[in-house]
Order: structure tokens, then sequence, then C-alpha cells
């Protein structure tokens, strides 16, 4: 079991309970790590009857909307009444799976102004200090992996419902690429075992995360790597980028090009892959790698970004030809880094 200091535990357990009203949220474009621990706590704390509201800063990929409860999630982005109404009178705020407030964007400000106490759970690197609590591990799979554990620790494993199981799991499981990595230490299989148990069927999660392409986005993929993949065998590296054309020629919906950036490092032999994609004022930029290349550092140093080692993102604020051209001399300069 992870240590989470008892200090911690007993503060939270008594925030928790003189708590009036409690905010779960979590980072910009969710992925279902961020879903699935806002929605697990949700319920952890709906079954010990504590009602809490979910914000997101802006919608979530439609595969992640059968999630139990998924309904109930205030996007920011398209009823910013309801959520700085929400943000303001919370006297408690579970901030999950991001580590510092320009991660939510254009929420941040209402987010750090409220008056409520900030509870950090997550496992990015270097979280910043602006939080109340920090619950914060960076040897985790997954955000829902930790709130697993802070759950357990607090109330016990009884606590967790099959709602709260289903959404921790889809939270580990996507976060690991489907326990593909991120997940050396046993303890993420020993927490997926006792969510199977609380009757998580792990076919039909795979299935309702995955396997649920419309045809447009299948037809996108194909067109990704056929027509806008650049292999570069030389810095064992590989980049697949999208106009804002293309992805309207495919009928582009939030989420589409989620899980794209990891095609290229099914190539033998490539180690580091980016996915930039035009959006209306910046170009998003997605790193993965496999191994010592620091993806997160390199987001740091280019893309005013982060995030783990081997998943980063982060903008390139100028035009989708000057993003890639810069790129290629990126490959050059860390050559010796790619290559080691
Ligand atoms: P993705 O490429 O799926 O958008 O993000 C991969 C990882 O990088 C996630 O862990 C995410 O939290 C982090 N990340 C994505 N965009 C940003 C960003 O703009 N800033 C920081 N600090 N992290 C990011
Ligand atoms: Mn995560």
């Amino acid at each position: 079991m992870l240590k989470i200091d008892k200090n911690i535990l007993n503060t939270l357990n008594n925030f928790i309970g003189s708590a009036k009203n409690i905010v779960i949220t979590t980072h910009h474009n969710p992925d279902g790590d961020a879903i699935g621990s806002v929605l697990g706590l949700y319920h952890a704390l709906k079954t010990k009857n504590i009602t809490s509201a979910m914000i997101t800063p802006n919608g979530f990929p439609n595969f992640l909307a059968w999630m139990p409860e998924a309904n109930s999630i205030v996007d920011y982005s398209k009823n910013k009444k309801k959520a700085e109404e929400l943000l303001a009178n919370a006297d408690l705020i579970f901030c999950l799976d991001f580590n510092g407030y320009r991660r939510v964007e254009g929420m941040a400000e209402v987010l750090e102004k409220s008056t409520a106490k900030h509870i950090l759970i997550d496992h990015h690197p270097d979280p910043e200090s602006t939080f109340d609590i920090q619950v914060s591990f960076t040897e985790v799979s997954s955000t829902a992996e930790l709130v697993y554990e802070v759950i357990e620790q607090l109330y016990g494993p009884d606590n967790i419902n099959y709602n709260c199981a289903v959404c921790l799991y889809t939270g580990i499981m996507t976060d690991t690429g489907s326990f593909s990595y991120a997940c050396s230490h046993q303890q993420t299989f020993a927490i997926a075992g006792k969510l199977v148990e609380k009757g998580v069927n792990v076919e039909e999660v795979q299935g309702l995360v995955y396997n649920n392409f419309t045809e447009n986005r299948m037809r996108l993929l194909g067109f990704s790597l056929a027509e806008r993949m650049k292999v570069f065998p030389e810095y064992k590296a590989a980049y697949i980028w999208l106009y804002r054309n293309d992805l309207k020629r495919f009928k582009h919906q939030l989420g589409d090009t989620e899980g794209f950036v990891n095609y290229p490092l099914s190539i033998k032999g490539i180690n580091f892959s980016a996915l930039f994609t035009e959006n209306d004022n910046h170009i998003k930029v997605s790193l993965r790698s496999r191994g010592n290349f620091a993806v997160n550092q390199f987001s740091k140093l280019y893309y005013q970004g982060g995030g783990h080692k081997n998943a980063a993102g982060g903008k390139a604020f100028m035009s989708m030809d000057e993003t890639i051209k810069q790129f290629e001399e990126l490959l050059k300069k860390h050559s010796n880094e790619l290559n080691a």
C-alpha cells in the first residue's frame, strides 16, 4: 500500500467533514484519467452521503460520456455562470490530475481566487506549492490509482461501489495504454484486481473507450498515418501534423485525435513521437517517448508545456509550417540524446 502521510489523511478527513460545498475539478482537455478520477471521487463521497459538484474547464471526448454520472459534470466553457458560482461558494476544492493552476486555462483565476481549501491529488512531477494539501506521487500509474489509495485509506475498501470502481478503472486503463506503460509497479495491477472484484468488466470498458470510433475518426487516423506522418529513422523520431482543414474534412469532434500520437512509436526503432494539431490561435503539441528522452523537459523548453517524462503536451504560437520546421531543427539539435 502507498504510504500517504497520516497527518495529511487526518487533515483531509477534517476538511471533508466540515465542508458544506465540495467541488471536484481537473485539467483542460480532460482525458480518461481526469474524468475517471473526478467521477471516482464523486461516487466515493456519495456513498458516504457527501454531495459534491464536478467541474471541467472544457468538454471531454464522447468515448468517456458513458461513465456513470458523466452528464452531471459542469463544463465551465459552456456554463461559466454556474461553474463560477459553484467555485465561489465552495469551501473545499479537489484538484485532480494536474500540478499547477495554469493547466485549467481560462478557469485558472476563479479557481485560484476561491477561498476554499484546495486539495491536490496528482501524479505529475514538480507540483506548484500553492495547494493547501498535496497528495502528489509520481510513481503511481495515474491519478485514478492515487484516488483509489486516498479513498481506501480514508474510508476502507468497502466504500468503493461499482460506479466508483468502473470510473477509477477507466482512469488507470487509459493512462497506462491498457496496462502497457507507466505500470511497472505491481500495486497498479493489485488495485485493478480489486476494482474488477467490484464488478468492472474489463472487456466491456475496453470496448466502450477504444472500440467506438466514428467512421470519420477512423478515416482521419488512416489519413494521418498515410499522408501526414514524417519519419526520421536517423533521430528515432516521427511526427504527425494536422491542419484545420484536415480536421474539417473528417468532421473532427473533440477527442478524435486522442491517441494518434502513440502510433509512430509502433514503428520499429522510433522512440520519440509528436503530434501537431492546428487550433484557432495556436498549434496544440502532444509528445510521447519511450526510454530516456524526457518529453516534459522538451515541452517546457519549446512549447510552454510539461507533463510526464514519456507523455507531455504544450502549445506553439506560430504557423503550422513554422512549427514543423522548427521541430525538424530541434531533432537535429537533440540528435545525441535521441540516439543515446
Ligand atoms: P496530451 O498530449 O495527451 O494532451 O498530454 C499528455 C500529458 O501532458 C498529460 O499528462 C497532460 O497532463 C500533459 N500536458 C498536456 N498539455 C500540457 C500543457 O500545456 N502544459 C502542461 N504542463 N502539461 C500538459
Ligand atoms: Mn493522469
